[in-house]
């Protein structure tokens, strides 16, 4: 038995956060963490001498980025790799066809611009949705309009309408059918984008100096009571305190293994509901030398050849050693699920030697993620299943109760499924607990 002002669940970016700002306004706190390390989702793997970030990668876009200011201020060197929201054309791309062959710059040029028609066309398409459409619906109402206005034949809109699944894939890690129509609404990039050479986990070094965090303690319920505050039941003994932050991903919220009593009212329940986790996973190629285009940042497959494996990107300036990143994204991933590592490999092998010859060498090392099979996140983040509203996400942090806050990457309306709506949520959950605001420099402040 521990008494303490606020019990904070997750030692990932949100519960990080929120330990750290409450702890600054003089609470005393104590982080309850299943794993043995910090960060969560954000995971730096140094196996084998290679640096892998196995969670999040990028910050999508620095502009003014809190994740970024946290990052500068914590001293983290970054990389340009403005690649990682499914742009087309963000910067250099080769774009295979479906036959196999390099696309040249005046069709590479075409192909770009009929999915900025597309686009165009799907704001108002998703405006004019139906409260349950998925984002396949808008996006054929999208396809209808733009290639109707421009006479287009119908390779040209498969070939958009291929682009338009990998996004909701790669972007969500959902099959295009089961991502709410405004299940993408927030994906915007402001300004450049930027992955971590020495790893994105510093971020959460550096957030969790100086904090009480018990690694290794699983948390199994939460008691709450207006008058009597809350007791947390960990695999390591019995936590009470005045109120509790949780923020553990919505996957675990859904578990058994997690049980919240009283159960979460409306309109925390109703919201819990209607978001889940999602298949998405990475794997990362080593090799002794590069044999893909040059000069590119990112390699496309367009066809059916490329339903799985139809993006490749280069991390070798990354890792200053040939690398390439590919996803199991949405089916590949749920598919795969089950695949021994090398089965991947020769999956994904046998696609690149399409391109680039049979006589490519053999990865030296490989890195593959598995976090569908995470008990402690149950996927890799959380979308919009149909009948969704992006609301959900924000109505999941309403406070319960005066004593029961949650936080996380899914209680952020604005960017969910994001390192930066991690980050938010658990400035928003420390404000709650204070009842007064806190500017949010004092989340990477060092004094
Ligand atoms: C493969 C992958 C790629 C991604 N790419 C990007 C990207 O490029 N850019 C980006 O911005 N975001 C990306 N994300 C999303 C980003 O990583 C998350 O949105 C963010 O890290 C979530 O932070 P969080 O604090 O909400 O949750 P988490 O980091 O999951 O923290 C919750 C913590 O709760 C702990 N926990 C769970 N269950 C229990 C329990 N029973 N008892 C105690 N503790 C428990 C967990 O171990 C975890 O440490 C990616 C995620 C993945 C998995």
């Amino acid at each position: 038995m521990s008494e303490v002002d606020t019990i904070v669940i997750g030692a990932g970016v949100a519960g990080l956060t929120t330990a750290r700002l409450l702890t600054d306004a003089g609470r005393r706190v104590v982080v309850l963490e299943a794993r043995d390390r910090l960060g969560g989702r954000v995971w730096t793997d140094r196996s084998g001498g290679y640096v892998t970030d196995r969670g999040a990668s990028w910050i999508h876009g620095i502009t003014d980025s809190p994740v970024y200011a946290a990052v500068t201020a914590f001293g983290m060197p970054t990389t340009e790799f403005t690649v990682g929201g499914y742009q087309p054309d963000s910067r250099p791309i080769a774009h295979y066809s479906p036959a196999g062959h390099r696309l040249t710059d005046d069709e590479a040029a075409r192909y770009v611009a009929d999915i900025h028609a597309v686009d165009a066309a799907l704001t108002p398409a998703i405006e004019a949705s139906a409260p349950d459409a998925s984002y396949r619906d808008v996006t054929e109402a999208a396809l209808a309009d733009a290639s109707r206005a421009g006479a287009w034949e119908t390779d040209r809109v498969q070939r958009v309408r291929e682009y338009l699944e990998h996004r909701s894939e790669e972007q969500y890690g959902a099959w295009i059918d089961e991502l709410a129509a405004h299940g993408l609404d927030d994906d915007q990039v402001d300004g450049d984008e930027v992955v971590f050479p020495q790893g994105y986990d510093r971020l959460a070094s550096g957030l969790g100096e100086g904090l009480e965090v018990r690694l290794e303690h699983i948390v199994s319920g939460v008691d709450w009571s207006e008058d009597d505050g809350v007791t947390v039941t960990t695999d390591r003994g019995v936590f009470t305190a005045h109120d509790v932050v949780i923020t553990v991903p919505v996957g675990v919220l859904q578990s058994d293994a997690f049980v919240i009593d009283p159960p979460l009212p409306e309109p925390v329940a109703g919201a819990l509901g209607r978001l889940t986790m999602n298949a998405f996973e990475k794997v990362f190629l080593r090799f002794d030398e590069t044999f893909w285009d040059e000069g590119v940042y990112a390699i496309r497959q367009q066809g059916p050849e490329g339903a799985w494996w139809h993006s490749w990107y280069d991390l070798t300036a990354l890792h200053d050693s040939p690398a390439l990143l590919t996803f199991a994204a949405g089916p590949a991933a749920v598919a795969t699920r089950g695949w021994t590592d090398a089965e991947v490999v020769a999956s994904i092998m046998g696609q690149l030697r399409r391109l680039y010859g049979d006589d490519i060498p053999e990865p030296i090392a490989v890195q593959r993620t598995a976090w569908q099979d995470d008990p402690f996140a149950h996927g890799s983040y959380a979308y919009m299943t149909l009948g969704s509203t992006t609301d959900d996400h924000d109505a999941l942090a309403t406070p319960v109760g005066g004593v029961l806050h949650l936080a996380g990457e899914a209680t952020w309306t604005d960017d969910p499924a994001t390192v930066t709506a991690a980050l938010c949520s658990g400035h928003r959950a420390a404000q709650n607990v204070l009842g007064h605001e806190v500017p949010i420099e004092r989340v990477w402040a060092t004094e």
